[in-house]
């Protein structure tokens, strides 16, 4: 669609980073173009399901995206962080990165049982990201009812591993 080629010719093909042999997807020409950051809230804020009470978004740039969708939508925003960056009681997920591990951690009181979920980043790559976070939800006894995202890189298998999770929920805008 129009849309789906502004927003795809406002992100930004940078080699070699943040890695030799990495081609990372910037997303800041997008960010600083107010149609294109538009249009990427509304089509995120169309692949919502109704009803949802909490926008779930992660450190960085998922923040960016799941504030405005949150709004949109009348539901709350929770932040997924790094560790360290929360003040209350948290609850943690680690996950294996090419080298490595990570960490994402959310206050545990952050989302009620049974509460619906919509999680929201800008970039599926291998999957990583959206299974910790899933996995936080699950441990909160929330809903996770929809994963949207901006961009998948469907070389990296993001959704087959996220489907090994149980979560084959996932729309992406590109
Ligand atoms: P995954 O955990 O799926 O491997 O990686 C996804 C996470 O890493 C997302 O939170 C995303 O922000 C970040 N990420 C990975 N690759 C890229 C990329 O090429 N561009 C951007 N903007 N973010 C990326």
């Amino acid at each position: 669609t129009d849309r789906q080629q502004l927003i795809a010719g406002l992100i930004a093909d940078v080699p070699d980073f943040p890695r030799p042999g990495v081609m990372f997807k910037d997303i800041t020409p997008l960010l600083a173009s107010p149609a294109g950051f538009e249009a990427a809230v509304t089509a995120l804020v169309e692949a919502a399901p109704r009803d949802i009470d909490v926008v779930v978004g992660m450190e960085a740039r998922g923040f960016i995206f799941a504030a405005p969708v949150a709004l949109a939508l009348g539901a709350g925003f929770v932040p997924v962080r790094k560790p360290g960056k929360l003040p209350g009681e948290t609850i943690s997920e680690s996950f294996e990165l090419e080298y490595g591990f990570e960490t994402l951690t959310v206050h545990r009181d952050a989302i009620r049982p049974g509460a619906r979920v919509l999680v929201i980043d800008d970039v599926l790559a291998t999957g990583g990201t959206v299974g910790a976070t899933a996995a936080l939800l699950r441990q909160m006894g929330a809903e996770l009812v929809h994963v949207a995202v901006l961009m998948e890189l469907s070389f990296l298998e993001g959704r087959a591993r996220l489907a090994e999770l149980g979560v084959d929920n996932v729309t992406a805008v590109l």
